[in-house]
């Protein structure tokens, strides 16, 4: 699908994205899930590997600290390498939680069963990926994860490039980057 920019209405709004490591540890998987980001036109701003000590991993999932899978999530997210991405589209907390698919990955199956849970998940804990769910938790996650990252300063100034088209996906670094010139600078004459 095309961007065609001077239609968009919408602000780009930014979501926290991960490959957990029951993915990173396979090649194959990693490419399909990135794939399934490009495919379904998600900007891609930020991305690294990283991998999580137990602390981090309790630190990030403490809102389910009393929950029975809390031990079992905690030690599989610190489990291996996770990729983390940071991500623009319209609307795009609730587009890549649809993408993404319901969380427990045996009922994404049968009711999801396109979905990156339901097609590349192992179980309800090995669900392959995560993604913010709400304003608040995508600017908590994002700078937890990206604390160089300056939000605000890149709504008021890059936001509006980006959703005007004016950028390219770069292979190597595997990120979208903004066009050099822009082409808006040279309009109008
Ligand atoms: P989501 O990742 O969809 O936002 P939650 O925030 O509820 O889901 O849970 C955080 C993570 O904990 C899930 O992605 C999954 O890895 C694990 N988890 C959640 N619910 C269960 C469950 N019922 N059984 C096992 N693991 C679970
Ligand atoms: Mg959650």
């Amino acid at each position: 699908m095309q961007r065609h920019g001077l239609h968009s209405k919408s602000l780009l709004q930014l979501t926290l994205a991960l490959i957990k490591p029951d993915a990173v540890a396979h090649p194959l998987i990693l490419q399909a899930v990135h794939q399934r980001i490009l495919d379904n036109n998600f900007i891609i701003l930020m991305r690294k590997y990283l991998k999580w000590s137990q602390e981090e991993s309790r630190r990030f999932y403490a809102e389910h600290s009393d929950k029975f899978f809390y031990q079992r999530v905690v030690q599989f997210m610190a489990s291996g390498p996770m990729r983390a991405y940071i991500l623009a589209h319209e609307d795009a907390i609730t587009h890549w939680r649809q993408l993404m698919g319901p969380t427990r990955v045996f009922r994404a199956r049968y009711s999801a069963p396109l979905s990156i849970r339901g097609e590349l998940g192992l179980t309800d804990t090995r669900n392959t990926t995560h993604g913010s769910d709400s304003p608040e938790s995508a600017a908590r996650e994002i700078s937890f994860f990206f604390p160089d990252f300056q939000q605000q300063r890149w709504l008021s100034s890059e936001e509006k490039l980006y959703r005007q088209g004016h950028y390219y996906y770069h292979p190597e670094q595997q990120v979208h980057l903004l066009r050099d010139p822009q082409p808006l600078l040279v309009r109008g004459h």
